[in-house]
Parts: C-alpha cells; structure tokens; sequence
C-alpha cells in the first residue's frame, strides 16, 4: 500500500487548484499516508531541496478560496530533458514517494506519463550510481494519478477540467457588461477568449452570454466565412437588435491555417460596414479570481478520489488521470488521455478540422449547432398555421428560467411553429393571458434574472381546469413546457388527471426542473441551484474576511426547504466546519458534541468556526436557538453571529452553468415536443440531467421517485459526499498532523 505521495500543480495556473491540493493533501494524512508538496512544479521537482516539502494538515487550511495555486508552477525546460527528468526521479526516490498526484493541463499530464514510461529505466541508473541512497523499496514504484488543471477545458477524460467553469463565469460576465455598454452606442464588440486549441470557452460563452457569431479552431470554416458574418451583422443592426456580440476563440483559424485575429475581424466589419467596432482581448482575467462553486467542488471531489484510488485499488496497474463525467468519478488510462487529447490538437494543426470536431465528442457538435441557430437573423422555417406551443414558468423564480424559456421558444419558432408564453405561470393558461414569442426580442433574454414571461404561486380551483381546456383550444395549442419546482410538477399531474372530462387537455407536455433547491427526482441539478450555490460560496467568503482576529462563530441559514443539497454543497465548496441538513435533523447531542469541538479548537488558537444551516433542518432547534445555545455555552471564550442569507441566494444574474443547463433543457424539450407533436402522442414527460446525460422520463416515474411527504428525492446524490465535507473539515487534530 501506498504511503508516501507527493503533490504538484503545474503548468498555466488554474482556479480550483488550491482546493484539488487541500483534498489530496486532507484525505491523504486522514487515511495515513504523508504527503509531500512539489512546489513550483516540474522545475521544483528537477531543483529538488527546499521545493519538496512535508505537508500538514493546516498548511492547506485556508486556500480553497484562492485562485491560483499556493503550491506555485512553472514551466521546465530542463524537465522536457532526459537529465533533467533523472534529477526528477532522484528526488523522488530520495523522498520515498511512491505515488505522485499531478495537477495540470495536457503538457504536465504528458510531462507526467513520460516520467513514468521512464522510469525503470531511471531508477535502474540511479540506483546503481547512488549508492549511498537508501530506498525504502526492493523494487521502488511510480504510480502517476493525473487531475486535470485547466482552463481550456481541452482534456479527453473528463467533462469539465478545474478552472473551465471560472473561466467561463469571467468571461461570460464580461460579455454581460459589454453587451450593456454595446447598447448604449449601437456598438459591435469583438471578443476573443482563451482556447488556442479548443473552442469549448468561446462556445459555451456564445450560448450563455448571447453571441451574434462565433468562431472555434475546431469548426472548418468556408473560405469567404466573412462574407456571411458581415451580412449577418448588418441585418442584425438594420433589424435594430441592440448590440452585435463576436465571439473569437484566440485559436480559430481560417479554412489554410493561418490565425484568425481579433483586430481582423473588427477591420473587416469595419471597413465593410463602416462601422464602429471595438475588440476586447480577455486575457489572464479568465484565469484569475477566486474559484467558483462548481470548480472547488469538483476539485474536492477529484483530489479525494485520486487518494482513494491509490488507497483502495493499489494493484491497478498504469498510471490513471481522474476526471468527471456525467457528475461520476472516472479513471483513464493517463496514456489514453494524452493520446486523446493531443490529437484533436494535432487534427487542427493538420487542417483535419472535421476530424477535430468529431474527436471533441457529440456534446461539442450538439453546442455548436445550437448556438448556430440561435444566432440566426431569422428563423428557418416559415411560420405554420399548424398550431402552436405554449411555454409557462411557475412557482418561485430560479435563476436560468429565461435561457430555457428563450432557447425553447427559439428551437421551435425554428421549425415554424409559435410559441405563446403563458404570463404568470398557469394563471395565463385560466385567464386567456399569453404574449406571443418573437425571435429578435429573445435574443437578449439570456442573461436576465427572473422570469420576463412572469412567474406566480398559486393553486388550483376546481373550475379552473374547463377555462384551461377552453383556452388551450382557442389558442389551438398543441404542447405545453412547463418550467418549475414540484408545485408545478404537481400541478401538471392535476391537469392531467382531467384528462378524460377535458379532451384538449390531451396533447404532450414537459417539465423542465427549475428551482434553487435542487429537490427535484430525476435530475442532478435543476435550474438555478448552481447560481444559488455561488450565492451562498460568495457570501461565505466575505463573512469569513470580517472575522479579523476574533474568536468567532458563524450560523450561516441557507434555503433548500426539505432538501440539503444548497447546506452541504455549499460547506463543502466555502470550507465551512458543519451543514445541519434536513436529511440528518439536529439533535441535542450534536450541539453538545459541536460546542466541546469549537472550546477545544478555539483554546488552541482556531480563529473562526462557520456552520450552514438549512432552513428547515430542525423545527425547534432554529438558527437564532444554536446561536444562544453556543454564545451561552461558550462561557465567554468565544462569541457567535448568525447570518440568514435569505432571497439573496435566488436573485441576481444566472451562472454560466444555469445558463447552459438551461439552454440545453430548453432545446432538448422542444425537440421532444416536436417529435410527439408529429407522431401524435399525448406523453407528458420530466427532463433531468444524470447518469448518462439528459433523460426524460414519464411523469409518474418521475414523481414515484419523490419522498412526497419530506419534499425531496427518496435518494439523493449528493448525500454520498457527507463524509467527504466531514473529513476534509475535520480540525486537523494533533495526531493528523
Ligand atoms: P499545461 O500543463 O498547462 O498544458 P505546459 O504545456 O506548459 O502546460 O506543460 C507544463 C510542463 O510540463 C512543461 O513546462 C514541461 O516541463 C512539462 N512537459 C510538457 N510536455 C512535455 C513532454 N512532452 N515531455 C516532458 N515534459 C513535458
């Protein structure tokens, strides 16, 4: 078994890294083995000496807020030799580490497999020539577990690499406050993103931020590409849309190579059009800041589990990079992902762009083609008389309602048929109250809070059901997408069940899961939880930074009703010390225990203990009781605050990942619609995002998995990463260290 680890960051800096080093370096000294920290990557582990230090349990305590890395990194020359990679490989026999932990991009990772492709090789040399040095093993091994540190997102073996998600929050806000100043001049923005191999942050931020074109290395373009860019912008500004929005990956190319440039474009658009065009080069503000919500959970996901691969499988042979896919902890081959990812780099290189595209997998191409039509002028397809498609949002507001209302209505005004927004949720349906859809208008919604269709609470009367059935009718609607939490699930079983008195209630209908709570069955996430969650990491973060040289401790109260997943997400991705969850109660004997924990902790000079409370974990025990109860048994040693987020964790501008969550349910619903609309069937249907992507599942499946009583899933996912927050959070005893 392994018992000596070493952990390196390196190559280009990416947020999320701290927090991928505080849980290997955590969950390593929990399970009993020491971990060494190589800083500034490869150079320091040639360099050897002061660059390769024992890690403690504290020595990452208050990091996993911070962007960068505080393990540094550097890029070596000398480690792309042979020597050099010898020196490499002295240094770590002389620590004993028999297992390194790489965080890094594709260089560091193929860095990384080349070192240990070497390394019999290198330890045969060694040892014969050094022999004053004592290796603890017969036969010393090197196991490589790679993480994948970037914010490309260019990495085979994952979905997401650490730093994407912040990255693209960055860039997308940049977009939001261009696009207001756009407006204002009638201006055309130019935007060029990071990615000079992969367009991954250019077509995310085009179908989060609302681009009006963009261009990614991996798309062959025509050889007059232009041409058709500068007609689509002209017609956009005629059409008096408010702003033209380019987005450029700093990688695209033209169909012979050469570079596609920012200031080419804006001379292209500008000397054609005659008009005024400014570019905005984002540069290293994408990589910079403090991590998001998604990225420091990731990265705590993935550093535990490169630990406890080493830990729980140590006969499993080659050297592996931990990734995520669909929300699941993955293994590949380190020589897979090196081969993989480098040759979608060498496919554009070589001008083999649909080759590129294809090796990027089906989710890239399925992006691409969605931001192509939503950045058309005008829709495909004429409008048809056929009918129409009724679109509502209902219950509370959740963050992303708008993409997904936008992005549905757009795919099927695509196809000709229109779309009515039912104002305020299902009273538009009783009241006859529907504003029609139109194409340019929806261009912009993207980013907006709320709901711009409108949203209400309410219930239903038993003579609401024939106004519906009349209305629906009338309008000749023939679906219905209803966007909400499980009121609105509920609600569309009550429409159903009228079905047989009603008979216009019988066309297909579905259900995009959209609330901050993220309580919904069949889905992982649902709209606006992800927005919620930076929420409350934000607000985390700052409470942290008052607590000067205080002995304080905070009662954070979070929303999330029944369901923990804002409590526990949120402890896990802030630092905090504890969630109380529904799921669990609080009892009196947890307070006892947490009260002994913060007079022990606080005695030996701990500054500041932070708890999330979920709203609705304990009836009697509320936030404002545990505050008195603590300040009381302090005895005066320390003092506590409580923070009760409320409406803040709902409002405010979506996340890049609502937004894109959004916008793929939004277009997935209508192509389901679409095709029931075709083969005439009546289905009503639940949207979700797991396991294997996005799945629709009948309405009754859907709600057979919910625990009605409590609110929430009878199974809930992310309940299996409780003893992850605990440990990690765990207060790093003296015996730990
Ligand atoms: P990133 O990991 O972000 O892609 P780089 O491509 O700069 O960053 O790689 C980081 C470091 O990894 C390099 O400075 C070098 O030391 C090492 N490295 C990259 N490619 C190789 C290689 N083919 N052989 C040996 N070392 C490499």
């Amino acid at each position: 078994m392994t018992t000596i680890i070493g952990v390196m960051t390196s190559g280009g800096d990416s947020p999320g890294m701290n927090a991928a080093v505080r849980a290997v370096v955590r969950r390593a000294i929990d399970r009993g083995i020491r971990v060494w920290g190589i800083f500034d990557g490869y150079e320091g582990l040639v360099q050897g000496g002061d660059h390769i230090r024992l890690l403690k349990w504290g020595d990452v305590g208050g990091i996993l807020q911070k962007g960068g890395t505080f393990l540094g990194t550097a890029r070596s020359d000398l480690f792309r030799t042979k020597e050099g990679r010898r020196l490499a490989a002295l240094n770590l026999l002389k620590a004993g580490i028999e297992a390194l932990i790489v965080i890094g991009g594709d260089g560091s990772l193929m860095g990384a497999h080349v070192l240990s492709s070497e390394w019999p090789e290198h330890v045969a040399d060694i040892l014969t020539n050094h022999s004053d040095l004592e290796s603890r093993q017969e036969n010393p091994v090197l196991k490589i577990v790679g993480l994948p540190g970037s914010i490309d997102n260019d990495l085979h073996g994952t979905d997401m690499s650490i730093g994407a998600d912040t990255a693209l929050n960055h860039i997308v806000r940049a977009i939001d406050n261009l696009a207001s100043t756009a407006a204002s001049h009638q201006r055309t923005f130019v935007v060029e993103t990071m990615g000079r191999h992969c367009g991954y942050l250019a077509l995310a931020a085009s179908l989060a931020g609302g681009a009006s074109w963009v261009l990614v290395p991996e798309e062959e373009l025509e050889l007059r590409w232009h041409q058709k860019m500068v007609a689509s912008i002209e017609k956009s500004r005629q059409l008096g849309r408010p702003h033209q929005m380019i987005i450029v990956a700093e990688g695209a190319r033209h169909a012979d190579g050469l570079l596609i440039s920012s200031s080419e474009i804006r001379k292209i658009l500008s000397e054609r059009l005659g008009i005024d065009v400014r570019v905005t080069v984002l540069g290293h503000v994408q990589r910079g800041g403090s991590p998001s919500a998604f990225d420091r959970l990731l990265a705590t996901r993935l550093g535990v589990a490169a630990v406890d691969l080493l830990v729980n499988e140590p006969n499993r042979p080659h050297s592996h990079m931990i990734g995520l896919i669909k929300n699941r902890v993955v293994a590949t081959p380190l020589v897979e992902v090196v081969e993989k990812s480098q040759a979608v780099r060498q496919e554009i290189e070589n001008g083999n762009y649909g080759k590129a595209l294809e090796l990027r997998g089906e989710s890239f191409r399925y992006y691409l083609d969605l931001v192509k039509t939503l950045t058309r002028i005008t829709p495909a397809q004429e409008r048809s008389a056929d009918g129409a498609v009724a679109i509502l949002t209902a219950g509370a507001d959740a963050p992303g309602m708008n993409a997904a209302v936008s992005v549905a209505a757009r795919c099927l005004l695509n196809h000709g048929v229109p779309v009515y927004g039912s104002r305020d949720g299902f009273y538009g349906l009783i009241r006859d109250d529907f504003v029609e859809l139109d194409w340019h208008e929806m261009v912009s919604w993207v980013n907006r809070p709320a709901s711009e269709i409108g949203t209400a609470r309410f219930t239903f009367e038993e003579s609401d059901f024939p106004k519906i059935a009349a209305n629906i009718s009338k309008r000749q609607i023939r679906a219905l997408i209803a966007i909400g939490g499980l009121g609105t699930y509920l609600k569309i079983r009550q429409i159903t069940e009228m079905r047989h008195r009603y008979d216009a209630l019988n066309i297909p209908m579905i259900i995009l899961p959209a609330t901050i709570d993220n309580n919904l069955p069949c889905t992982e996430f649902s709209i606006g939880s992800d927005t919620a969650l930076n929420n409350i990491v934000e607000a985390v973060d700052k409470i942290r930074h008052t607590a000067g040289a205080t002995r304080r401790t905070f009662i954070v109260e979070v929303m999330g009703r029944e369901c923990g997943f804002l409590a526990l997400m949120g402890a896990m991705a802030s630092g905090a010390e504890k969630a109380y969850l529904p799921e669990i109660g609080i009892s009196l004997a947890d307070l006892n225990r947490d009260v002994e924990i913060m007079k022990e902790s606080f005695s030996r000079g701990k500054r500041m203990f932070i708890y999330l409370r979920n709203e609705q974990s304990s009836y009697h025990y509320t936030t404002d009781f545990i505050c008195r109860l603590f300040e009381e048994e302090s005895k005066g040693l320390f003092e506590v605050r409580t923070a009760i987020l409320g409406h803040l964790q709902r409002g405010g501008i979506p996340s890049a990942f609502d937004r894109i969550t959004a916008s793929r349910m939004g277009a997935e619903a209508a192509f389901a619609l679409l095709k029931a609309m075709e083969e005439e069937k009546t289905t009503v249907q639940v949207l979700g995002l797991r396991g294997r992507g996005l799945t629709i599942v009948p309405i009754e499946e859907a709600l057979g998995e919910m625990d009605l009583k409590r609110g929430r899933p009878r199974e809930e996912w992310f309940m299996r990463l409780l003893e992850v927050a605990e440990t990690l959070a765990k207060q790093g005893p003296p015996e730990c260290e």
